[in-house]
């Protein structure tokens, strides 16, 4: 909750003397709270204030990042409860497990299916982004070793989960460079943990099993010099950890509550892979900044990030291509040329669905502000002078030697007028575009 203008007022000399330039010290308060002056503007605020205000304007949830490099990532400083309220900042991490008990062959195909799971989305490419060496092993020689193998054989950020002091100092001053995530601290190591984390500049987990036991001991590592804090709420099911999760995102963002103001691990338990997909999806929901699952499997994988990628779209903006003309294979100046919109999902199925074709073509692509072809149309987005300007624009003239453009069948009705405003020869396509192959192929020829 942010500080109310009387707040501010509280905090101020109240001399009224006007050297920040409005006339009494209550006006300027308010114009702090409206974020229309700045706290610098008055000279006489106590350091005090000063100190007050600062905390009280710094965000309810820190971001945090680690991994270095390419394989840098960050997570928290998310805003609101519910996307529509205005949209989520940092997407979830999709991170996978590998046990410090493989080794040689194992180990090794291990880390080369993780880091094959990379896929491209809608021209978006989206992926796991970390790997999670577990201390499965007990032993300090076999965690390093792992870490190592893993930070040499991927470019993923790393997390280390170990509560062992003794394998994590170890694992943390090799690993130090790659600046991975430590988990985690417990009640009973956060001192130590917090000054392992420290000495290698990594940010560190606090691990409890109630929301009050994650506050105690956030409090202990933040005393220990580590500001980086990240949470993992070791709940025993899967309700209850979304209830928790659930729970701590309103005590960071509607209470303010700072010892809870961290991004989120959770570990999407074990089971079958498409159950801890479905887990980890829930998680992705509600609201972790990090999700663990074990499986490899891509079918797996897939619908999880695919959920995040959805999850953290700004609702206010459609995604969109750029608008330009895209050439499908190697069309030439007698391949067809046929337009659609910048909504980046109209736009990828119409282009998959030409390629499937296998006819190359030119698809000019109409900036509607990213609507679809009825929405645009129904928004007067879509219409002639649109469809005129942007083949003037792009000089479609120039692409091909016949003067054909095809058009949505959705918007046949725009035939007549487009044919008056370009002098092209409008052919109607399919309504639906998975009928393009079958018009390509037989209607165009
Ligand atoms: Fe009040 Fe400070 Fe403005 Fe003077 S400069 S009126 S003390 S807010």
């Amino acid at each position: 909750m942010a500080l109310t203008g009387l707040d501010i007022f509280k905090l101020l000399p109240k001399t009224n003397c006007k050297k920040c330039g409005v006339p009494t010290c209550l006006a300027f308060a308010m114009q702090l709270a409206q974020k229309r002056a700045k706290l610098e503007d008055c000279p006489y605020v106590s350091d005090e204030a000063k100190a007050k205000l600062a905390a009280a304007a710094a965000p309810p949830m820190r971001k945090v990042a680690f991994g270095s490099g390419d394989a840098r990532v960050q997570v928290g400083q998310e805003t609101v409860m519910f996307r529509h309220e205005e949209k989520f900042h940092n997407p979830t991490v999709v991170a996978v497990s590998v046990s410090d008990k493989l080794s040689g062959q194992q180990l090794n195909e291990r880390i080369e299916r993780i880091n094959a799971l990379q896929f491209e989305r809608v021209g978006t490419r989206i992926g796991v982004k970390a790997a999670v060496v577990i201390n499965e092993s007990g032993r300090a020689d076999d965690f390093v070793r792992v870490c190592e193998a893993v930070s040499k054989g991927s470019s993923l950020a790393l997390i280390l989960v170990t509560q062992s002091l003794e394998a994590m100092r170890a694992a943390a001053t090799k690993l130090a460079p790659a600046k991975p995530l430590l988990a985690a601290a417990t009640r009973g190591t956060a001192e130590a943990m917090a000054k392992i984390a420290r000495d290698a500049g990594c940010p560190l987990a606090a691990k409890g099993e109630s929301v009050e036991e994650l506050a105690e001991v956030s409090e202990k590592i933040k005393a220990g010099g580590v500001e980086d804090i990240v949470l993992w709420l070791d709940a025993p099911s899967l309700r209850e950890q979304l209830y928790g999760l659930s729970r701590m995102r309103a005590l960071a963002l509607k209470r303010l509550f700072r010892p809870i103001g961290y991004p989120v691990i959770a570990f999407g338990g074990g089971g079958t892979a498409d159950r801890q997909s479905a887990a980890a999806i829930a998680l992705a929901c509600k609201y972790a900044g990090i999700v663990v699952v074990d499986t490899i499997e891509p079918w797996a994988i897939l619908p999880v990030l695919t959920a995040v990628m959805n999850i953290y779209s700004d609702p206010q903006k459609p995604v969109q291509v750029e608008p330009k003309v895209y050439a499908i294979g190697e069309p030439g100046v007698d391949s067809p040329l046929m337009f659609t919109t910048n909504f980046s999902l109209t736009y990828y199925t119409v282009e998959s669905d030409v390629e499937a074709s296998r006819v190359s073509s030119y698809i000019l692509v109409v900036d509607t502000e990213g609507t679809s072809v009825l929405t645009a149309y129904s928004g007067d987005k879509l219409n002639e002078k649109s469809v005129a300007e942007a083949m003037a624009k792009h000089s479609v003239d120039k692409l091909v030697r016949h003067r054909k453009i095809i058009i949505p069948g959705y918007v046949a009705v725009l035939s007549g007028k487009i044919e008056e405003a370009t002098g092209w020869e409008v052919l109607v396509g399919p309504r639906e575009c998975s009928m393009l192959p079958k018009y390509l192929r037989e209607t165009w020829v």
